[in-house]
């Protein structure tokens, strides 16, 4: 191989890279010019290094990234399984689009996961999910219904991963680990076991890494991002939600907020029932609490 080669980061253990270059994985240490500019190359980098040898090399620069998230550190990630239980606990769709926003926000393709399916107990309640489900749909989303217990939606799943980096978030105790080893079972994932009344789970930290799965790359630890929305500008909260962002232009003023201005796109579609008023809703609460949080800094 040529002695500089463009490769990703697979694995990150103590100081040590795991550099993948076509079928191979070399063991890298960073050098290089990247360090200076206090760049620490994280699991999903595209890096260059170098190696004169078939097992070993150094990191010589680190390429510019796409996203980057925190919990798990990764980066260039295109596509976020959300995963939400049906009950247990019980779904908040306030808590989805707040995901969702902060997902799109990154740049990164969504897609909805309900587990835990096979734990609804009424026909009603089955019914609201249902209409959940139809509604995300409508808006574009890809939801997919699960349950690891089941294996239901397993099949439906698979095709997602080709070609993609993927990760899985969400609250804890939602089932990720549990949607993780269904899927991939040699992963062997440790669970987080019921530990209170609240039906929360506990947490449990990994190294991340990001193993070939259908075609595609899925990091094995599932990230549970911090959800304000610091970085987000209140102009800028409707292009989160895609059936908003649609609209927007059609807004009399330019840099329309949709609460209080008239001749409103987003307004009219609300009223008119185009847009669920519970996304709105979300909308109009989201952009106080930015509001709240711009005030405060
Ligand atoms: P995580 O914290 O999101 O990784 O959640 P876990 O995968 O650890 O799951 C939390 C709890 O829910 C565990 O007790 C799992 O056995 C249970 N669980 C997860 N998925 C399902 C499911 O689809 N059906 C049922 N009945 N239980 C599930
Ligand atoms: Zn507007």
């Amino acid at each position: 191989m040529d002695n500089k080669t463009e490769g990703r980061i697979i694995k990150s253990v103590a100081g040590f890279y795991y550099v993948q270059y076509n079928d191979k994985v070399f063991q890298c240490r960073g050098r290089g010019n990247f360090r200076k500019k206090k760049i620490t190359p994280v699991v999903g980098d595209w890096v260059v290094f170098e190696s004169s040898n078939p097992t070993d090399g150094y990191i010589m620069d680190v390429k510019e990234r796409k996203n980057e998230l925190n919990r798990p550190p990764i980066s260039n990630v295109d596509q976020a399984i959300l995963v939400f239980s049906a009950v247990r606990p019980e779904f908040s769709s306030s808590l989805l689009d707040r995901f969702l926003v902060h997902i799109e926000d990154n740049g990164i393709q969504p897609v909805i996961c309900f587990t835990k399916m096979d734990l609804i107990e009424s026909a009603e309640y089955q019914k609201e999910i249902e209409n959940y489900i139809a509604a995300y749909k409508k808006l574009g989303y890809e939801v997919i219904p699960t349950s690891a217990m089941s294996l239901a939606g397993m099949e439906d799943i698979k095709p997602i991963f080709k070609g993609k980096t993927s990760v899985f978030a969400g609250q804890s105790g939602v089932g990720k680990s549990s949607l993780l080893n269904a899927l991939m079972p040699e992963l062997m994932l440790e669970t987080n076991d019921i530990s209170d009344h609240l039906g929360r789970g506990k947490h449990t930290t990994r190294h991340v890494e990001l193993l070939p799965f259908e075609g595609g790359l899925i990091a094995d630890t599932p990230g549970f991002s911090s959800l304000d929305f610091v970085e987000i500008e209140t102009e800028e909260l409707s292009y989160n939600f895609p059936e908003m962002k649609q609209r927007v232009s059609q807004c009399k003023f330019r840099g329309c907020t949709h609460s209080s201005e008239p001749k409103c796109a987003v307004k009219k579609a609300v009223e008119e029932g185009e847009i669920p008023s519970f996304r709105y809703d979300h909308y109009l609460e989201f952009l106080q609490e930015i509001k709240d949080q711009k005030r405060r800094y």
